[in-house]
């Protein structure tokens, strides 16, 4: 069963990454290669892509593919492995009950997968014992929205982010994490220059460099709800509420008003650490500005008081009628590609599709009734964090993961990862052969990845759209609601789960979001219940609710009202945050022997757990290996200089990092990407020093909020290695190692000296068999009293391996000397200079990589402003960088900026 797709063609889709949910073309040329560019009638993206999106055909290639099921490591049929989960399956419902089985999902999932596998879950197995990777990322948004709203309702879309007057982003880095919106939001500032924007964050991020105005506010989780409680108090002492609207469409103000009392300005600034004067213009313009969006993400939800934070946001926007109007309104943006989607089918433990609820029993009878399964879940599930402490236990007793990375992306990540391993019956659907949380089950089985899938996904402004396949799967991988179904179909339930086609199950999701309805859920797209097999592959974007009645969908809800609680209106929600009884409910492991609070969160070119970007090398080449952010104060105090390998401790555990220090982190924290894993990296994956502190209201880890210790790790030896495949044998006590065009390149260190780790890695890796016989003798150099060995071997012409060794970390330009890697070098002179780590005359050193859409380095940019190229889009017309998808504009501006001031203080430009 393969997916055929004619050739030389181009097909509409959309990007498998982040929320924003970009619409995208491939095009397949005559040898079945594929270029992806925006498609330009999507309304989410009008065309554009970030440079993460413009990579996407550089994951498309089948290395590092799972391409057969796997019982205990040995190649099966599907038939076996299906039959080998059914009877697990049935053995363990038989002896110990529905609740000792768990399944633990994705936003990467599309949804009808995931309203697949919630049915047979939640109607057939019996057990709400499911939860998704989305509880991690936005759980805290969908209960404070449910709180609020009474259902779980994103009020507005995209558009009101360029008709808005104010946009203020919280916790957000929306340059990096969701560029194309920031740029949307860029371009109409240009068009429309008394559009602000303000970025609340302790980071000085590449969103909050951009921005008009940074509010640097405390890290820690709750300054954020203490900030807009104030501005709550503040909006009721200013007279600024609008009050008919309130009596018209809400609840309970009265109690959210005197919870924000004591928040006054003085408070505020002493709880935040913001300058009065900063929080009170902030407040001025939020008054002044009938047309406000307050955009939140991971630094608002990844706390232990995210639903209270998203609350304190909901309250004051209701507070002012601000909410389902052009230009204004709460805005939670996702993290993932389908969570919206996962929200809908009900894919976290505690919802049932379609937006009903477990706990409500007309809604379960539904459901029941619908499916007409044999049971439904009669309680909420297990939450993420809860779910994994069940395996732990041994209470849960199988457990099937699918198209995620719990063991590294989990908190406690080495306890979650052991559970796993221990757990009496894991399954792991997914595309790569080897991750971290694969490598641990008993069953591995091999889903399309996808450029194969079909199916749709809903973007965060509600928009649900196709995702259409265009690359032929491997022989035996298969779409994950086809895996489920055949063990619901093993397990007996055959008529139940007999879909042929995503038509199919689309259609069954469709009438189930009508099924007595009548306006009274806001999930409905009962629109698409007779759908025949070409509408729905021909489906446009569409926002949701769409009926019948309403068949061009909608864009905003609320405006007038309509909320989904029994009254119909919305309620306000007293914030108790920064009293003492809570304030130091995320901060319970700080101690003198961690004094730094940890953030942590994602870079510009990677995602999750780089089961994909990881693979890519132009999206390595921004950022190629671990890093802790460190400000030049706490690092002085540390005597850790940057690039010195660091061991950042928590009390759960420790990993080893490259110090970067930059005044970007405030005195007394540091900042780690979450991406890194063991296929990349001996020891970075920085869940596993994080506490699994939740939400009390939404069960969302507090990611974000823990304290570390900081320490040089002081290694004897380092070294720089290039290779042209993957090193096999890194068993050094330091390595991180990642693609490059023609091969890979490795750092390495060591407690060895120098000398023995040359050995060491020389006599360790293995280069590739030469298709001719080697005409040269590896060149060596070696300079034994200043610890400097080096050599490089050639196959016929073309550099093969390059191994450079020193007792200090290894100056070498990295990014050159990879480039010169099954490159053919003839002059002998020239392969003397690959020694020299520096490039060659003609192949000059153009620095780290800062564009990677252009592939523009840190040098050609700097010698383009050394030219008088002062602003970015001089710069970009220069020398090409940051033309493309406008992710590294911020970075080119730090550049101008930096050489602005380096010409200040020399004394050569006056201001
Ligand atoms: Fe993909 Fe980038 Fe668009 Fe997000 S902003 S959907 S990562 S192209």
């Amino acid at each position: 069963m393969t997916n055929q797709r004619p050739r030389c063609q181009s097909v509409n889709t959309t990007c498998p990454y982040c929320g924003v949910g970009c619409g995208v073309t491939s095009t397949s040329n005559s040898i079945g290669n594929f270029t992806i560019d925006g498609d330009i009638n999507h309304p989410a993206n009008f065309g554009k892509l970030c440079s993460k999106g413009y990579a996407l055909p550089d994951t498309l290639h089948g290395d590092n593919r799972l391409l057969s099921p796997r019982i205990n490591g040995k190649n099966s049929t599907w038939r076996e492995a299906i039959t080998a989960i059914a009877t697990k399956f049935q053995d363990i419902l038989n002896t110990h009950g529905p609740e000792a089985i768990a399944f633990y999902v994705s936003g990467q999932l599309l949804t009808e997968d995931y309203y697949v596998v919630n049915k047979f879950v939640k109607g057939y197995l019996g057990t709400a014992n499911i939860d998704t990777n989305s509880r991690l990322c936005m759980a805290s948004s969908v209960a404070g929205h449910k709180r609020a709203f009474g259902s779980d309702t994103v009020p507005g879309c995209y558009e009101d982010l360029e008709s808005a007057n104010l946009v203020v982003l919280v916790g957000s880095n929306l340059a990096w994490c969701h560029p194309v919106l920031f740029q949307r939001i860029e371009a109409a500032k240009r068009r429309n220059p008394s559009l602000k924007t303000i970025a609340i964050d302790p980071r000085e991020s590449a969103t909050a460099q951009q921005c008009d105005i940074h509010l640097k506010i405390k890290p820690g989780g709750e300054c954020d709800a203490v900030l807009f409680s104030g501005l709550l108090n503040y909006l009721v002492n200013q007279h600024a509420l609008d009050n008919d609207w309130i009596k018209e469409n809400t609840n309970n103000i009265e109690d959210a008003v005197l919870s924000c009392t004591q928040w006054t300005p003085g408070a505020i600034a002493s709880f935040t650490g913001l300058p009065v004067e900063q929080i009170q213009s902030f407040y001025a313009l939020f008054l002044k500005t009938e047309k406000v969006v307050t955009v939140y993400s991971q630094g608002v939800n990844q706390s232990h008081c995210g639903t209270d934070t998203v609350n304190s946001i909901t309250n004051v926007h209701l507070a002012t009628g601000r909410i389902g109007k052009a230009g204004a309104g709460p805005f939670s943006i996702t993290g993932q590609p389908n969570a919206m989607g996962g929200r809908e089918v009900g894919g976290l433990a505690n919802m049932l599709t379609c937006h009903m609820d477990i706990e409500n029993e007309n809604h379960r009878s539904l459901v029941q009734h619908f499916w007409q399964s044999p049971t439904i879940a009669q309680k909420p599930g297990l939450k993420a964090v809860d779910l994994f402490k069940a395996v732990g236990t041994g209470e849960v007793k199988a457990l099937w993961v699918m198209a995620t990375n719990p063991a590294d992306s989990m908190p406690l990540a080495n306890d979650v990862a052991d559970a796993i391993k221990n757990c009496e019956f894991t399954v792991v659907s997914e595309v790569s052969s080897h991750t971290d949380t694969s490598d641990l089950a008993n069953i591995q089985l091999p889903a399309r990845a996808w450029a194969e899938k079909d199916g749709t996904v809903t973007n965060s402004e509600r928009r649900i759209s196709r995702q259409r396949a265009f690359k032929t799967s491997p022989e035996h991988s298969r779409s994950d609601w086809w895996a489920v179904a055949h063990v619901a179909k093993a397990m007996g339930w055959a008529s139940a789960f007999s879909y042929q086609s995503p038509a199919d199950i689309f259609r069954e999701y469709a009438t189930l979001s009508g099924e007595n309805n009548y306006g009274t859920r806001d999930f409905d797209i009962s629109l698409f219940e007779d759908i025949d097999d070409t509408q729905y592959n021909d489906l446009s974007p569409v926002q949701w609710p769409c009926t019948k009645t309403n068949p061009q969908g909608t864009k905003r809800l609320f405006a007038n009202g309509g909320f989904f609680t029994k009254d119909r209106k919305a309620k306000f929600i007293p914030i108790n945050v920064g009293q003492s009884a809570t304030s130091t409910a995320g901060k319970a492991n700080i101690n003198s022997a961690h004094p730094l609070l940890l953030n942590t969160g994602r870079i510009r070119d990677q995602w999750h757990t780089m089961t994909r970007t990881g693979y890519s090398p132009k999206l390595m080449s921004h950022t190629g290996e671990p890093f802790v952010e460190i400000n030049p104060a706490d690092a002085q105090k540390l005597q850790i200089k940057d690039a010195t390998l660091t061991s950042v401790s928590s009390e759960f555990g420790t990993i080893q990092l490259r110090a970067l220090i930059t005044s970007r982190v405030t005195v007394g924290s540091v900042f780690v990407p979450m991406h890194w894993n063991k296929q990349f990296a001996s020891n970075a994956r920085v869940n596993v020093l994080v506490h699994n502190v939740t939400d009390p209201v939404s069960g969302q880890p507090a990611l974000k909020n823990q304290y570390v210790q900081l320490k040089p790790c002081n290694y004897a030896s380092h070294a720089f290695v290039l290779t042209t495949t993957k090193p096999s044998a890194l068993t050094y006590d330091y390595w991180a190692s990642i693609p490059v065009e023609n091969g890979w390149k490795t750092e390495i260190a060591s407690k060895l000296p120098p000398s023995e780790l040359y050995h060491s890695i020389n006599g360790a890796l293995t280069i590739e068999p030469p298709a001719e016989p080697n005409t040269e003798e590896p060149l060596v150099y070696h300079d034994a009293p200043h610890h400097d060995f080096r050599s490089a071997s050639f196959n016929a012409t073309q550099l093969v391996q390059a191994v450079f060794v020193h007792k200090e970390p290894v100056h070498v330009a990295r990014q050159v000397s990879a480039n010169l890697l099954n490159h053919a070098i003839d002059k002998f002179t020239d392969r003397v200079m690959v020694l020299s780590g520096q490039g060659l005359l003609d192949m000059p050193d153009t620095g780290a990589t800062i564009c990677s859409c252009m592939n523009v380095g840190s040098k050609t940019i700097e010698s383009a402003i050394q030219a008088g190229n002062l602003t970015i889009d001089d710069v970009g017309k220069a020398c090409n960088a940051g033309t493309q998808c406008g992710s590294c504009r911020a970075d080119i501006s730090r550049m101008i900026m930096a050489n602005k001031n380096a010409a200040l203080t020399a004394g050569s430009v006056s201001e």
